[in-house]
C-alpha cells in the first residue's frame, strides 16, 4: 500500500497549497478545480488502492504557467520520492474536452538511465530514454515528428544517439539533463497547448466553456518495464459491446504504454481466455487482485470502470479508473446490472440512459465485424441498417415490394408523393436534405432506415444512375446497404444483426413503467404500426390517420370516385363501398391492441392529395372512371387550393361533405360491435381533426351521436365511444373552454399547431430552417422540439381553460413531438395525461417518461 509523505516538510507545504495538492486519501481534490483524472484518482486513494504518488497542479496554477508563473518544481519532485521518474498527465474538467497527451519518462536522462541500466538492463533503460527525448522533442520543443520517429536503429544505443544529435542540431543545444528544467519545459507545454487557439476551438465545439481549465498531474512512474512481472494494460469486467459480465482489457507485458500488442504474441495476453501464456496464468496473484480492485472501484465510484494499471516488478498500481466506454446497449445492461448488485438503486439507473440512445437498440444493424465498402458518407436520418435493389422511383418501390424484393429509394429529396414507395422501401437515400427534412422525418415516422443530405453522391436520373464519388457507376437493380445511424452507404449486401432487446431491456422498462405517471400511446395507421406498438408496450393508439387506409389500390380508385361526385346520394353511394375496407381496418386494430383504446382521427387532408398529378396517371384515371380527360383535368382544378394546408381539410371536409364522417363513424362502431362478439372490449376515441370553433364540434358530434343510434339500432348491442378534438389551430386552443364542453378529450396536434402558431410552413421551412438555428432566431427547429415559450403558452392555455369547463377531459399531445424527450419534459410538468409517438420512439417516451416523473418526484421532496 502506497503511503503518502504526509510527514515530511514537503509534502506538508504541498497541502497547505490551496493550488497544489498531494493527492491522498484526505485531500480535497474536485473536479472543478483539478480535473476529473485527479478527483478519480483521489476516489482511488480513498478506496485503498494502489496509486503511484502524485501531485495535482490545480486549473489556476495551470493558466499561470501557461502566463509565465512557473511554480517551484523542486518540492513536486521531493514530494514525489528522491530521484523518481514522472509522467505528467491532463486533468480537465470533463475528459470529452481534450487534453494534452501524457509524456512519461520525465527525469530520465544520462546519468540516471544508466543508473536504471543496472536493474533494468541497458537495451530496456536505454530504449526508455530515446523514448523520452523523442517524445520531448516532438511535444515539447515541437520539432518535427518524422525527424523523431523510431526507426529501426541497429541497436537502442545508436537509436538514443540519433536522437540526441537531432535534438541539438534542432534546438543548438543539447537535450536538457536537469529533471527539474525538463519537467518545467514539459508543464509549461501542456499549459500552453491547452491556451492554443485550436484545442480551444475543438472544445468549445463540444461545450467547452471559453474559460474551462486544465489540471495537470504529475506522476510518480511506475516504470512497466523488464524481464520479471512487469508490463501495462487495461481491464474490466463487463463486455463493451453488450455489458455482459466477463474479463475484458489488454496487456503487454515489458510495456509502458497500452500500444495495441500484436496479437500473435503469447506474452500480451490478459486472461487465459485471449490466448496461453498470459498475465492470468503468469501472475494468477496479481490478476486476482486486479479483479478485485474492478470489483472495489465499481462498487466504489458507482460505475462499471475500465483500470489503467502497470505492473513494475510484481507491484501493482493503478494509473486510472475511467468509466468503461460503452455501447447503447451495454450502457442499458451496465446501469440495470448495477441496480441489480445494489450499487445502485432502479431509479438511478432509469436516469443513467438517455433515452434517445434506446433507439440504437431498436433497429437492426449491421454486424459490427463486416468489412464495409463506403461508398458515401451522408446524415444518419432514422436508425438502423437496410439492405436491398437500388430504386429510383416511388413506384418503382412499390412494384419491388410486390415482388417480395427489399429495395432501397435513392432520391434527390422526397416529397409527400413519394411517401408510399418510402413504406414499401427497405431503406431510403437522399442526395439532399437534413434532420428534419420530409425523407428524415417521414422515415423516422415509419422507422425506415434513412440517410439524407449524401452529397457526394450524382443522382443521374436521364441515365438512370447513381454515381460514387469514387467513380462507380451503381445501376436500379444493384445491391447497396444503408447504415442510417452513421449515415453511410455502402456497396453490396453485408450481415447485419437483429435489434438488441434483450433482458435488460425489459427490465429496464418494466422499472420505467412503474414510475411514470403519463400513458404512452403510439401514432399507428396500419395493422403492422400497431403491432410494433404492442410489441413496444404502448398504452394504446392515440393517433390513427385514417386516410393512410384509403391509399391501397382498390380503395384509392373509390376514394377518387367519392371525389368525383357531385351530389350527396353519390357520394353516399360511393362511401358505402368504402365502409367495409373501414369497418375490416378498424376491427383489426382492435383485435391487435386488445382491450386498450384506440383514437380514430376522422379524415383530414384536403382531398387533392387522392388525385393523380402526372399525366399518364390523370388518363389511367379517366380510363378507369370512364370520364373524358378532359373532365377529370376540370375536376382536379377545381378543388386545386393556393393553400391547401389552411383550405378544405380537416373539419371542414366533415362539414361540407357530411356523408364521409358518418361513413367513418359507421365503420368505428360496426368495427365495435363485430369484435366485442369475439370478446374485445373496445371504448373507441373518435378525434374531429383542425377544429376552430365550437360550432363544428356541435354539427359533427350530433352526426356521430345519430349513427351511433343507428347502429345501436340496427346490431341491437349497446356500446360506449368518447369524442374528442384534436387542438390544432390557435383558436381551438384558445377556446378549449366551450370545446371541452361537447368532448371528452383535447389532443394537441402540435405540427399542425406549430405550423399555425409562428405561420411557418410545415413543408417548406427547411429551406431556410438551417440559417433560422445558425443565427440563433430559433433555438431549435419549433418542428421537432416544441416551442416551449409561444406554442407552449397555447397547450396551457387549452389545458387549463379546457380542464376548468371539464375536470374529467383526457389531454395529450400527438404530434411528431410526443417522442421527443424535452417535449415529454413539458407535458409531464402541464399535467397531460399521454403522449402519442411513432411506434417506434415509443420505448424512448417511455424511459423519457419515467425520467420526467422521477425528476418531479425529486422536486417535490426537496421542495
Ligand atoms: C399534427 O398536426 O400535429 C398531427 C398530429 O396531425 P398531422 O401531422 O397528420 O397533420
Ligand atoms: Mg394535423
Amino acid at each position: 500500500m502506497l503511503q503518502m509523505q504526509k510527514g515530511t516538510g514537503l509534502g506538508k507545504v504541498l497541502q497547505r497549497n490551496a493550488t497544489m495538492q498531494v493527492l491522498t486519501a484526505e485531500a480535497p481534490v474536485e473536479a472543478a478545480r483539478y480535473g476529473r483524472r485527479a478527483e478519480r484518482l483521489a476516489g482511488l486513494l480513498r478506496l485503498g488502492l494502489p496509486v503511484p504518488r502524485a501531485v495535482a497542479l490545480s486549473f489556476d496554477t495551470v493558466r499561470g504557467i501557461a502566463e509565465g508563473r512557473m511554480p517551484a518544481l523542486a518540492p513536486i519532485l521531493d514530494a514525489l520520492g528522491p530521484g523518481a521518474i514522472v509522467s505528467v498527465r491532463g486533468s480537465p474538467e470533463n475528459p470529452d474536452w481534450g487534453g494534452p497527451g501524457t509524456i512519461l519518462n520525465i527525469g530520465l536522462n544520462a546519468e540516471r538511465a544508466a543508473g536504471l541500466a543496472e536493474i533494468l538492463g541497458r537495451e530496456t533503460a536505454i530504449a526508455a530514454y530515446a523514448n523520452f527525448v523523442r517524445a520531448f522533442a516532438v511535444h515539447v520543443a515541437r520539432l518535427d515528428e518524422e525527424d523523431f520517429a523510431a526507426g529501426p536503429a541497429a541497436s537502442a544505443e545508436a537509436a538514443l544517439a540519433a536522437a540526441l544529435t537531432r535534438y541539438e542540431e534542432e534546438m543548438a543545444e543539447p537535450f536538457p539533463q536537469d529533471p527539474t528544467d525538463q519537467l518545467a519545459q514539459v508543464l509549461r507545454a501542456m499549459a500552453r497547448a491547452w491556451q492554443g487557439t485550436s484545442a480551444r476551438l475543438l472544445r468549445q465545439a463540444k461545450g467547452a466553456p471559453p474559460e474551462a481549465g486544465l489540471g495537470l498531474l504529475v506522476q510518480r512512474m511506475a516504470l512497466g518495464l523488464g524481464r520479471g512481472k512487469s508490463g501495462a494494460g487495461t481491464i474490466q469486467t463487463v463486455c463493451p459491446e453488450t455489458g455482459a459480465p466477463g474479463i475484458f482489457g489488454r496487456y503487454r507485458s515489458d510495456a509502458q504504454g497500452l500500444l495495441a500488442p500484436p496479437p500473435t504474441d503469447p506474452a500480451h495476453h490478459l486472461t487465459r481466455a485471449d490466448g496461453s501464456p498470459s498475465l492470468e496464468d503468469r501472475a494468477p496473484d496479481i490478476f486476482a487482485t486486479l479483479v478485485d480492485h474492478v470489483r472495489t472501484a465499481t462498487a466504489g465510484m458507482r460505475d462499471a470502470v475500465q483500470l489503467e494499471f502497470t505492473i513494475e516488478d510484481g507491484d501493482l498500481r493503478l494509473l486510472d479508473a475511467v468509466p468503461v466506454p460503452r455501447t447503447a446497449r451495454s450502457a442499458l445492461r451496465i446501469a440495470v446490472d448495477l441496480a441489480d448488485a445494489g450499487v445502485l438503486s432502479r431509479d438511478e439507473a432509469l436516469m443513467r440512459i438517455p433515452p434517445r440512445s434506446l433507439t440504437e437498440l431498436l433497429h437492426r444493424r449491421i454486424d459490427p465485424r463486416a468489412a464495409r465498402d463506403v461508398l458515401v458518407r451522408g446524415i444518419g436520418a432514422s436508425p438502423g441498417a437496410a439492405t436491398g435493389r437500388i430504386v429510383f422511383s416511388a413506384d418503382a418501390a412499390v412494384a419491388a415490394a410486390a415482388r417480395g424484393e427489399p429495395c432501397i429509394l435513392v432520391r434527390h429529396e422526397t416529397q409527400p408523393e413519394d411517401v408510399r414507395g418510402m413504406h414499401a422501401a427497405s431503406g431510403v437515400v437522399t442526395e439532399r436534405g437534413g434532420v428534419t427534412s420530409h425523407a428524415a422525418v417521414i422515415a423516422r415516422g415509419i422507422g425506415v432506415p434513412c440517410v439524407v443530405g449524401a452529397a457526394g453522391l450524382t443522382l443521374d436520373l436521364r441515365h438512370k444512375r447513381l454515381i460514387a464519388p469514387d467513380g462507380r457507376n451503381l445501376l436500379p437493380g444493384d445491391v447497396i446497404t444503408i447504415d442510417g445511424g452513421t449515415g453511410e452507404v455502402l456497396a453490396g449486401g453485408i450481415d447485419t444483426e437483429e435489434p438488441a432487446l434483450d433482458r435488460a431491456f425489459e427490465t429496464l422498462m418494466a422499472w420505467a413503467d412503474a414510475v411514470r405517471t403519463m400513458a404512452v400511446r403510439a401514432n399507428a395507421d396500419t395493422p403492422a404500426e400497431a403491432a410494433v406498438a404492442k410489441s413496444f408496450r404502448a398504452d394504446g393508439i392515440g393517433l390513427c390517420r385514417t386516410e393512410h387506409m384509403f391509399f391501397e389500390d382498390d380503395r384509392l380508385v373509390v376514394m377518387r370516385e367519392v371525389i368525383f361526385t357531385d351530389n350527396a346520394a353519390d357520394r353516399r353511394a360511393a362511401l358505402e363501398r368504402l365502409l367495409p375496407f373501414q369497418r375490416a381496418d378498424f376491427a383489426e386494430l382492435f383485435r391487435i391492441m386488445a382491450d386498450q383504446p384506440v383514437c380514430i382521427r376522422l379524415l383530414d387532408p384536403p382531398l387533392h392529395e387522392f388525385l393523380p398529378k402526372d399525366r399518364g396517371a390523370v388518363h389511367e384515371l379517366a380510363a378507369a372512371m370512364n370520364l373524358p380527360v378532359s373532365s377529370v383535368m376540370a375536376r382536379i382544378e377545381d378543388i386545386e387550393e393556393f393553400n391547401p394546408m389552411l383550405g378544405l381539410r380537416g373539419v371542414r371536409l366533415g362539414i361540407t361533405m357530411p356523408e364521409i364522417y358518418e361513413m367513418q363513424a359507421r365503420a368505428i362502431f360496426e368495427a365495435t360491435v363485430e369484435v366485442g362478439r369475439d370478446d374485445v372490449a373496445v371504448v373507441p376515441e373518435i378525434m374531429i381533426p383542425l377544429v376552430s370553433a365550437r360550432r363544428e364540434v356541435e354539427l359533427v358530434k350530433s352526426r356521430i351521436d345519430a349513427v351511433a343510434a343507428a347502429v345501436r339500432g340496427e346490431t341491437r348491442t349497446d356500446f360506449d365511444f368518447r369524442l374528442g378534438v384534436m387542438v390544432e389551430t390557435p383558436r381551438a386552443a384558445l377556446r378549449a373552454g366551450e370545446i371541452a364542453q361537447h368532448v371528452r378529450f383535447l389532443s394537441f396536434g402540435t405540427n399542425d399547431l406549430t405550423q399555425m402558431t409562428y405561420g411557418l410552413s410545415r413543408d417548406d421551412s427547411g429551406r431556410f430552417m438551417r440559417d433560422y438555428v445558425a443565427q440563433g432566431v430559433f433555438p431549435e427547429d419549433p418542428f421537432h422540439t416544441l416551442d416551449p415559450e409561444g406554442v407552449g403558452e397555447l397547450l396551457e392555455i387549452a389545458a387549463s381553460r379546457g380542464r376548468a369547463a371539464r375536470p374529467d377531459l383526457t389531454i395529450s399531445i400527438c404530434g411528431e413531438h410526443g417522442g421527443s424527450p424535452e417535449s415529454i419534459a413539458f407535458c409531464q410538468a402541464a399535467g397531460f395525461d399521454y403522449v402519442s409517438c411513432s411506434p417506434f420512439r415509443v420505448p424512448v417516451a417511455r424511459l423519457a417518461a419515467a425520467q420526467v416523473a422521477l425528476d418531479a418526484r425529486s422536486v417535490a421532496a426537496s421542495g
